[in-house]
């Protein structure tokens, strides 16, 4: 089937490249020249596991193409899908003006029946809207030609994008027509042979359907979060009491691990737009504007765990940073935990020695200017004569570490742990100071 994809960011990108996978003829539209230049040489713009050979191979088998062409992507496909951003506005809202553009760049071009599909995270209503940029922009050019808007959100997560496009846990499609349903089907029929992982809604219901997700997800961490604060108070460690309540299947063991915050492009976003989608309408969301707080709140706990160590005046101190990324097995920084504890920590006059394995660009790309950052090679090199050491995030190769080498290599043993990474017992019995995520008996 030929499908255009407008948008070629995380999302766009892997679901473009898992469709062509399995034979599609998919053409992929981005304003951004560079990164289409790019792509036609090899340079993917984002790490994600499995991605570089996935997009190399469909791209040389000629399945898989990228342009900067609007027209031309109109012109392609029956299926037109939209992947493009959907950022804060300054209030919070999704700012809706890359949907709207898209939108309106298909109306000015299309000269048949085309499915627009949503695959960006959108408020409740913007099915209607973008039907309406449709008709306006079809009747400035005197036409009247049929299309169909449907809502498919996207639940991959970074880090696991392109297994999650490959085998979807679900394939949430909203729409009201029978024939569009019938032509996703026969899309992702190649994804959906195990068992039938589509399920059907009305657009306004799969709209909301992934700000949910998205808020249940933040919800856990939030939930957790401050239970760990509870525990750091009341001498309680909070992994114990995670592994209690999570032994119950009401409640499980995934998701609901307490940390220095949650980050990424969605989350924060998500819950932001939940919000004021919400007050938009007169509803006061208590628990979201509730898990939002907690979550800023935590955002700060890693410098003040290393103030109440080390006092407010930092100036002259160095850190080494273990993490950069908002989790591991991706480059992203969006709203990533380490940007407050390193802004944090540069305001207070310290400087930063850090090491992340695969954001190393992506921090050089957004501070790269700052001359109290200097990116290291490796995490041992990061370590060199800090006054000790910050783990943001959980990736693999930090969680069985030297510890010999951390000792000799900061100038006082004192680790702060965002993740919760190690045995406060076995850590302190090396001698280290420890501090970690609720676990009051340690701190
Ligand atoms: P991204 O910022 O990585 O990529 C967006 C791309 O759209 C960019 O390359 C940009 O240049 C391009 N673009 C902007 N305007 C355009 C236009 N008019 N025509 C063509 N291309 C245009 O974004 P992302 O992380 O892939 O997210 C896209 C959407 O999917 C968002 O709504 C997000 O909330 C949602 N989503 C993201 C994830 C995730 O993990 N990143 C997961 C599920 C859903």
């Amino acid at each position: 089937m030929k499908v255009t994809v407008f948008g070629i960011g995380y999302v766009g990108l892997v679901q473009a490249a898992v469709l062509a996978e399995v034979g599609h003829d998919v053409l992929c539209i981005d304003v951004d020249a560079n990164k289409v230049e790019n792509l036609k040489k090899g340079i993917i713009p984002i790490f994600e596991p499995g991605l570089t050979p996935l997009v190399m191979q469909n791209y040389e088998a000629g399945r898989l193409k990228f342009s900067t062409n609007a027209e031309e992507g109109v012109n392609h496909g029956v299926m037109q899908f939209i992947a493009v951003g959907t950022p804060p506005d300054e209030d919070g809202s999704a700012d809706l003006k890359y949907v709207t553009a898209v939108a309106r760049t298909i109306a000015q071009f299309m000269n048949d029946h085309k499915v627009v599909i949503d695959k960006s995270t959108v408020p409740v209503g913007t099915a209607d809207r973008v039907r309406a940029v449709m008709t306006e922009t079809l009747k400035t050019r005197g036409l009247d030609i049929s299309f169909d808007v449907v809502s498919n959100p996207e639940f991959l997560k970074e880090g696991a994008a392109v297994s999650d496009c490959m085998r979807p846990e679900r394939i949430v499609v909203g729409t009201d027509n029978e024939e569009v349903v019938e032509l996703l089907r026969e899309l992702y029929e190649p994804f959906n042979r195990n068992h039938d992982r589509m399920i059907l809604m009305d657009i306004r219901s799969a709209e909301l359907t992934k700000y949910a997700a998205n808020c249940m997800l933040a919800t856990k961490i939030s939930f957790m979060n401050e239970i760990s604060n509870l525990a750091e108070r009341l001498g309680a460690d909070i992994e114990k009491v995670r592994m209690g309540i999570g032994s119950d299947p009401r409640i499980g063991y995934h998701f609901i691990y307490p940390g220095c915050g949650y980050g990424g492009s969605c989350f924060p976003k998500d819950v932001q737009a939940l919000i004021r989608t919400a007050e938009s309408i007169g509803y006061t969301p208590r628990l979201l504007k509730a898990v939002e707080d907690v979550n800023d709140s935590q955002k700060t706990k890693l410098p003040a765990f290393i103030k109440r160590h080390f006092g407010d005046d930092l100036q002259g101190k160095t850190f080494a940073l273990w993490g950069l990324s908002f989790k591991p097995n991706t480059d992203d920084m969006r709203e990533a935990s380490s940007r407050v504890l390193m802004e944090t920590l540069w305001q207070a006059g310290a400087s930063v020695q850090a090491f992340d394995p695969e954001a190393m660009d992506e921090a050089q790309r957004i501070y790269g200017h700052r001359t109290d950052l200097k990116l290291m090679g490796t995490k041992e090199a990061a370590l060199q004569g800090a006054d000790g050491l910050v783990i943001c995030t959980e990736w693999k190769n930090f969680r069985a570490p030297d510890f010999d080498v951390i000792k000799n290599a900061l100038k006082e043993p004192v680790i702060f742990d965002g993740r919760n990474l190690y045995d406060p017992e076995r850590v302190s019995k090396r001698g280290f100071v420890y501090y970690a995520i609720g676990r009051g008996a340690s701190i």
